[in-house]
């Protein structure tokens, strides 16, 4: 077969849990990013419920568009995995059953103890002209068609939804059938910030977002995280390519300076434990309204235990006084939401882990428990920095807008960035991103 140049892509994702919401469309975002990688846009993403009628019309549809096509799911055994024959009436052809598929089948039934029953075997067929794709991971073959549709052609390739069988199919059997345009160069690049507004980041790199630049930069906001995305598409060689958007790069973060946390897709807890690797120090957490979410992040991180001692998730004011060393007078005082108890959490963190470091949260997360003068959104986080006696602390408040996820989430990406700006060695109160947007302190 003649090959085809896969100048760009369309993917198609296929289930009734997708478009009827209870399951995130995560494949979409996997596939366009790693096609991207590899030099091919993606010009659409699709989402059709388990229905013959629409998934032909998807797939007529988007090789129309697109050379390639990517589509994920409805390719099991049951009556609603109708991919298979949506591909065989795009094409016009029959089902014939393969006998390596079939064969590969039965060889990974029995070796569970298990015989082929006859919804099983309905997963070895294939229209007549497509090719099975061998799924190491499941029992669900995977498809691959040339199809031609309005005078165009297109090849599309079938996988298996799961994400455990889909990315090893993708791997081994999709990405060495790529073909990228010829002459075309893609690059991106990602920087990360922490503490600094959007608008304010873009005017301290006037006109590098202008719409005709190459490499064209582009900004989000996003969970109080910046990104700078830059990108170049064009036809300079890889190597020319990656120096421009170097200089892009460059360029923006001599603008950002210590707000920049990372190039690429590494989080805000990474970074951290980089930068405490660096030094080769360690640190702690006390938690309250968090309940162990920083924690969790934190040890999400291939390796943190280099730099993560561990943490206390405290509460109750009675576990902040016996795990921790609240005082008693403290918390009658000032009650469990202040600056003051979150400066012991974090001074008795320190002290009782031994790490060089504590952050400490405590706060009102909500729906209930605000009030007039500790409404919710509360928030302290506290900050310890082992000394040769005792530790030195220091905290800020925080009122945090939104629900309680959000006011939970940006606790911990708060605590982070007063680590992060403590590492780096400057003020650690300097005010985030929604603080900044809605003036709140
Ligand atoms: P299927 O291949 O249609 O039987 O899909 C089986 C399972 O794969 C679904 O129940 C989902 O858990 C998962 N899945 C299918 N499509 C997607 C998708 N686009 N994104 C994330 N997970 C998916
Ligand atoms: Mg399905």
């Amino acid at each position: 077969m003649s090959s085809l140049v896969h100048a760009h892509a369309a993917i198609l994702s296929i289930g009734d849990e997708l478009v009827r919401g209870q399951t995130l469309d995560t494949n979409s975002r996997l596939l366009s990013s790693r096609l991207m990688q590899l030099g091919i846009e993606t010009v659409e993403h699709a989402t059709v419920g388990d229905d013959l009628g629409a998934l032909v019309g998807a797939i007529k549809r988007l090789a129309s568009r697109a050379p390639l096509v990517i589509a994920t799911g409805g390719l099991g055994p049951t009556d609603d995995d109708l991919t298979r024959d949506a591909l065989a009436a795009v094409l016009g052809d029959r089902l014939v059953e393969d006998p390596d598929a079939l064969a590969q089948l039965s060889d990974r039934l029995r070796s569970r103890g298990r015989e082929v029953s006859a919804a099983q075997r309905m997963q070895a067929l294939r229209p007549e002209r497509a090719q099975c794709l061998r799924n190491d991971f499941g029992t669900a073959p995977g498809l691959f068609a040339r199809i031609r549709v309005e005078g165009a052609e297109a090849d599309i390739f079938c996988l298996p939804g799961p994400p455990g069988e889909l990315v090893p199919m993708w791997e081994s059997l999709v990405v060495p059938q790529l073909r990228p345009e010829p002459g075309l160069t893609i690059r991106t690049r990602f920087l990360k910030l922490v503490g600094i507004p959007e608008a304010e980041a873009a005017s301290r790199v006037p006109g590098i977002m202008a719409r005709d630049a190459s490499p064209q930069v582009g900004i989000t906001a996003s969970g109080g995280i910046l990104t700078w995305r830059i990108r170049y598409r064009g036809p300079m060689p890889p190597a020319a390519a990656e120096s421009e958007v170097d200089r892009v790069a460059q360029c923006i973060i001599d603008a950002m300076g210590e707000h920049v946390f990372a190039t690429g897709e590494v989080t805000l807890a990474a970074a951290v434990l980089d930068a405490l690797k660096a030094r080769t120090q360690m640190f702690a957490t006390v938690e309250s309204c968090t309940g162990g979410l920083l924690g969790a992040q934190l040890t999400a991180v291939p390796g943190s235990s280099a730099a993560f001692a561990g943490g206390f998730v405290t509460y109750t004011n009675a576990l902040k006084q016996s795990l921790v060393g609240v005082r008693s007078e403290t918390l009658d005082a000032h009650g469990a939401v202040s600056a003051e108890c979150a400066r012991e959490m974090a001074a008795g963190g320190v002290e009782r882990t031994g790490a060089d470091w504590c952050v400490s949260i405590t706060g009102i997360a909500g729906p209930d428990g605000g009030t007039a003068e500790k409404p919710v959104g509360t928030v302290h986080v506290g900050l310890a920095k082992r000394e040769h006696s005792g530790a030195r602390v220091s905290s800020r408040a925080f009122r945090i807008p939104g629900g309680r996820d959000d006011v939970r989430e940006r606790s911990a990406m708060s605590a982070l960035a007063m680590l992060w700006f403590a590492l780096r060695g400057k003020d650690p109160s300097a005010k985030l991103l929604w603080e900044q947007e809605t003036g709140s302190v």
